[in-house]
């Protein structure tokens, strides 16, 4: 591993136009359990069931109380770990341009992250189904569910449920950043959920090399990215930076 890390942080060094992928497997060092593999909420919910946006329709009091309530509290206690802290970081040195994220945590943005694409929202704010007004979490009354808005509508979070289309803004800007990056980092996501894992392959069918940080091996490993580092996105993110330092203070001399 550490052979990788050395090559990615001689690439970041390199590279003209970085931009981040990242997933939900950044923020399981912050106690945010993600979709694939065991822990937590996700053991007892089906994400493709309760996060489907029919059946909030269908009944909206049920998928708040059974998903929407306990996320919300996790992603509310969490705080960034070394992984968001390492692209923060990355933003500092002048060596990541954007992330475009799939995650709905706003934990890039608390590390310290100025240009984030929210592909799929945030749950840091609830939206009215009739007025569309949107309120912070701190203003939503949960103690009769589902919390409703002032004009009386139901309030949903501001993510994007399965079934749903991704807002045109991010959808629009992601796929431009990624035909312009020459280096996309993708950290933390399994690449299954479309169309956020099709952007690597835009990066890769417009010349960027395209590495990734996770455990396991994802479907774009060996065919779109370069190369997958194997390991948790904390302790990557560290040794890359460590890499990284003395190199960009080499480079400015
Ligand atoms: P996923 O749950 O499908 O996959 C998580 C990936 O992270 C896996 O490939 C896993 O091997 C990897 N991983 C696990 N621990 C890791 C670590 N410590 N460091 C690096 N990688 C690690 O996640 P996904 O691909 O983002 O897709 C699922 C959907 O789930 C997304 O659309 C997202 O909106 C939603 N989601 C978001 C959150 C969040 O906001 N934190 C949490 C759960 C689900």
């Amino acid at each position: 591993m550490t052979d990788m890390i050395r090559r990615a942080a001689e690439d970041i060094a390199a590279a003209e136009y970085v931009v981040a992928l990242t997933g939900a497997g950044i923020s399981v060092e912050s106690g945010i359990p993600p979709f694939r593999g065991k822990g937590g909420i996700w053991d007892r919910v089906d994400p493709m069931t309760f996060g489907h946006i029919d059946t909030f329709e269908e009944s909206p009091e049920k998928v708040w109380r059974v998903l929407i309530r306990d996320l919300k509290t996790i992603i509310e206690q969490a705080e960034p770990n070394d992984g968001h802290r390492g692209l923060a970081r990355l933003e500092a040195m002048g060596r990541l341009s954007t992330i475009i994220t799939q995650n709905v945590d706003g934990l890039h943005q608390a590390a310290g992250n100025t240009d984030v694409i929210e592909f799929h929202g945030n749950c840091a704010r609830q939206r009215c189904m009739d007025c569309g007004n949107r309120l912070a979490n701190s203003a939503v009354d949960i103690s009769a569910l589902p919390p409703r808005c002032g004009c009386g509508g139901v309030l949903r979070p501001d993510w994007v449920f399965f079934g749903e289309a991704i807002p045109e803004d991010a959808l629009r800007r992601s796929g431009q950043m990624a035909a312009r990056c020459d280096m996309m980092l993708v950290v933390g996501t399994s690449a299954i959920v479309q169309p956020a894992a099709h952007m690597p392959i835009i990066a890769k069918e417009n010349g960027a090399t395209v590495i990734e940080i996770n455990p396991e091996r994802t479907p774009l490993t060996g065919h779109f990215s370069d190369y997958l580092i194997r390991g948790r996105a904390g302790a990557v993110m560290n040794g890359i930076l460590a890499a990284l330092e003395p190199l960009m203070a080499e480079r400015s001399r």
